[in-house]
Formats: structure tokens, C-alpha cells, sequence
């Protein structure tokens, strides 16, 4: 029962991932279902998440995560599954709150990313991830 709810609460930023999952599928990208969450990579998706402004490994909307390639996906699983637990406490406002963060860590003179509270929460819920993937957009590298 609390589940569906989570779904209901999460489902507009859900709804922006399933667009997301469609482009993906339609340039060549795969997706699939794990553990609750819709999983894509590829296509157009993972060359936009290669762009410099974004230098992402991947990322969550909702109960989607979308990574680069397979490979990305395999090493930020855990901590994606982190934030999408975010994203079912927050609901709508979690891109927001999200925002707001790491504005508020670089009004602080810290990193938008690496010191964004939703970023050190996900870390500290145990969505621990591979290193080599994460955070490195300062050091131009992709961050999940
Ligand atoms: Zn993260």
C-alpha cells in the first residue's frame, strides 16, 4: 500500500523519465526493469549525459535511472536506487530541494555536486559508488 503511494508521489518526475526511456529506445538505447525502477542507457540519452554542461554517469527522474551505457548503469546502480529513495520521500519538489542544495553548498564556497546534502545523504543510505564515476565533473570526468 505505502509503496503505491511512493510511486504516486514520485510519478511527475517518473512521467519526465518514462520521455526520457522512449527517446532512448528510439535512437538505440535498451531499458528494462529492476528492483522497481526503470532502467535505461544509450541512444541519445547517453550521448547527452557525455555533454560537457552535463558530465553526467547517470542519473534518476522518479523510478527511472538513465546512464551513459551499461556499464555506467552497473557501477551507480546503488547510489542512483539512493536518490530514487529520495525522490519517493520528496515527490515533486525533489529537483527543486535537489537545486537548492547545491546552491546553497556553493553559496558556502563548496561544490555543487559533491557537497549537495541530497548527494552526502544518498552516500550515507548506503548508495556508495564506484569512485572512478562519480563526482568528477571538476576534474572533467562523469559524475553520477
Ligand atoms: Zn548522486
Amino acid at each position: 500500500m505505502f509503496q503505491i503511494l511512493r510511486y504516486i508521489w514520485a510519478s511527475p518526475n517518473t512521467l519526465a523519465g518514462l520521455l526520457v526511456v522512449a527517446v532512448a529506445i528510439c535512437s538505440g538505447g535498451q531499458a528494462q526493469i529492476r528492483a522497481g525502477v526503470i532502467e535505461c542507457h544509450g541512444g541519445l540519452v547517453g550521448r547527452f549525459l557525455c555533454l560537457s554542461f552535463i558530465n553526467a554517469a547517470a542519473m534518476n527522474l522518479g523510478h527511472v535511472i538513465v546512464a551513459r551505457d551499461l556499464r555506467y548503469l552497473n557501477a551507480c546502480r546503488k547510489h542512483e536506487l539512493a536518490h530514487v529513495k529520495q525522490a519517493e520521500q520528496w515527490g515533486p519538489l525533489f529537483g527543486i530541494t535537489y537545486v537548492m542544495c547545491g546552491i546553497v553548498a556553493a553559496l558556502r564556497g563548496r561544490r555543487f555536486f559533491q557537497d549537495n546534502w541530497l548527494e552526502q545523504q544518498a552516500l550515507k543510505s548506503g548508495g556508495e559508488v564506484d569512485l572512478r564515476f562519480h563526482y568528477q565533473s571538476e576534474r572533467r570526468a562523469p559524475r553520477a
